[in-house]
């Protein structure tokens, strides 16, 4: 039997990076994954076909109508090849697996593929084409998760789908009914939009991406709606039929309402829940919460002393970096070392376009907690570089401490703000304030100008352009 002092189950963005690190900290390392390509839900199915479909349908838009306003005409009908576009993203994918297995050879890692299920609390079954067992001193738990649905819908994968078949469709959907105005929703909502898709939201809560702050979700609402999308905030599905090609959602609106869509695809993005099937935790005394998460201390070691969970499995964010941090915590944990992780300081963000980003607190949290706080916010219209590529929708909010002046958060939306949100992440983490932002050197013209103005508007309301 092979003996390693890690073990690894599951090879996303959490496991992987775990790896890596375990690796490079002189750890003889295995990894175990139940699919033949490594890298996980990110990889696989989430963040990289996502934005590889949500690239590829800004082109399409950009072609059909914007080129002809920048002097470029183009003969003949612009069409989408949806094959293509479906190849091209997969090729995207096979090349990024593909980057993780040069990894793992490139740091030792013995790869194992299979599930991995726990015989004890050093010992692994892995059950794939041949079964084994390996010991591992550690292990760390990274399975992720998978999407989750309401109790009354069943899932045909054909017609009601979830993101995973929302990323290889044969056709573009007549009318998609998106259920869930979160991430994914407003994500995969946009790609068939811009496809040529009648896209209606259908969202629970009685606003767009409900856990962003408020002046985000009504500003992507405003440019959705913009973009001719059917939006129905506060609606309760209560019913999911599929009636030959045709998909029923019925929804109770605000007022106890029946309202009823009609489309030809309907995609559920109701959140992601933790994946922990067949890992068979309780052989090892691993513990799951009350939502079937892994528990963990604040050192990310579950109920059993010698294992560790990280990822989407465990409480927090369901996001790759997030992960990907906690992986090389607990790595470097193991090798006694003593990291940290500030969670306030994950930044989260919405690719659609205007893209939308955001670090620590919302306006609503500070105000929940009674936080003293203050605000400068500048429009992307007022800048230069908006003015040149004609993305002019959105803003940046920089909220401070009234009396400190410290930035405590900050919510942005437009062009590029995925990319923008690093420099209010450093500049949190060196605790700076507003005005610190506001005296630093910003090039022009770049859409960096409006965090500078944003903190120029919160250090003493003397923004220079609006
Ligand atoms: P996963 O990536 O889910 O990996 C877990 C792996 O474990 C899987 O490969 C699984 O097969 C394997 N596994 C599970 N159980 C076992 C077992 N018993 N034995 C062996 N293997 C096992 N996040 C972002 O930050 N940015 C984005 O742009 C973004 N876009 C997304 C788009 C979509 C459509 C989706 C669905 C998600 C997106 N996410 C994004 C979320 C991101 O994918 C997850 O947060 C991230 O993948 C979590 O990483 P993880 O390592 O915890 O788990
Ligand atoms: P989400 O939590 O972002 O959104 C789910 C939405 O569904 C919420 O707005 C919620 O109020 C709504 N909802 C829940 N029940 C409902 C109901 N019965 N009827 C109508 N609406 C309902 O989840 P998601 O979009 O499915 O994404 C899952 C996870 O994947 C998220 O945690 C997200 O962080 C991650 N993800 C991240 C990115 C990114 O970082 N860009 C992209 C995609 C996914």
């Amino acid at each position: 039997m092979n003996s390693y002092d890690v073990a690894v189950i599951g090879s996303g963005p959490g496991g992987y990076v775990a790896a890596i690190r375990c690796a490079q900290l002189g750890m003889k390392t295995a990894i175990i994954e139940k699919y033949a390509t490594l890298g996980g839900t990110c990889l696989n199915v989430g963040c990289i076909p996502s934005k590889a479909l949500l690239d590829s349908s800004h082109h399409y838009e950009d072609a059909v109508k914007h080129f002809e306003e920048h002097g470029i005409d183009i003969p003949g009908d612009i069409k989408v090849n949806i094959e293509q576009m479906i190849a091209r993203k997969q090729s995207v994918v096979d090349q990024t697996t593909s980057g993780i297995d040069f990894l793992m050879k490139k740091n030792k890692i013995d790869v194992y593929e299979g599930l991995g299920s726990f015989k004890d609390a050093t010992h692994i079954m892995i059950k794939g084409s041949e079964s084994t067992e390996i010991e591992a001193e550690k292990t760390i738990i990274a399975t992720g998760s998978k999407p989750s649905n309401l109790p009354f819908i069943k899932l045909d994968k054909e017609r009601i789908i979830t993101s995973t078949e929302a990323l290889k469709l044969k056709e573009i959907p007549k009318h998609l009914i998106v259920i869930g105005g979160g991430v994914i929703g407003l994500e995969l909502g946009q790609v068939y939009r811009r496809l040529g898709s009648e896209v209606t939201v259908v969202e629970y809560m009685d606003r767009i991406i409900p856990t962003m702050d408020a002046s985000l979700s009504k500003e992507l609402n405003k440019v959705f709606k913009k973009a001719k999308f059917s939006m129905n905030v506060s609606h309760k599905v209560k019913a999911v039929e599929r009636k030959g090609d045709e998909v029923i959602v019925k929804a109770d609106n605000k007022k106890g309402e029946e309202v009823t869509f009609k489309g030809d695809y309907c995609l559920v993005s109701v959140g992601r829940s933790p994946y922990t099937e067949g890992l068979n935790a309780e052989a090892a005394g691993v513990k799951l919460d009350d939502r079937g998460r892994i528990e963990v201390n604040e050192k990310l070691q579950t109920s059993a002393s010698n294992i560790y969970a990280v990822g989407d499995v465990v409480k927090g964010a369901m996001l790759a970096h997030k992960a990907s941090e906690e992986g090389v915590l607990v790595a470097e944990i193991i090798a006694g070392q003593k990291p940290h992780i500030d969670y306030n300081l994950i930044p989260g963000v919405v690719y659609t376009w205007p893209e939308v980003a955001s670090v620590g607190k919302t306006e609503e949290e500070l105000k929940e907690s009674g936080v003293d706080y203050k605000t400068g916010q500048f429009p992307m219209r007022a800048l230069g570089r908006s003015r040149a590529s004609m993305d002019i929708d959105g803003f940046v909010k920089i909220l401070a401490d009234s009396k400190t002046d410290e930035i405590l958060g900050v919510h942005m939306i437009g062009a590029r703000a995925a990319d923008m949100i690093a420099e209010a992440v450093v500049a949190m983490e060196y605790r700076a304030s507003a005005e610190d932002i506001s005296r630093m050197s910003h090039a022009h013209p770049t859409f960096t100008e409006a965090i500078k103005e944003a903190a120029l508007a919160a250090t003493d309301d003397r923004a220079l352009h609006s």
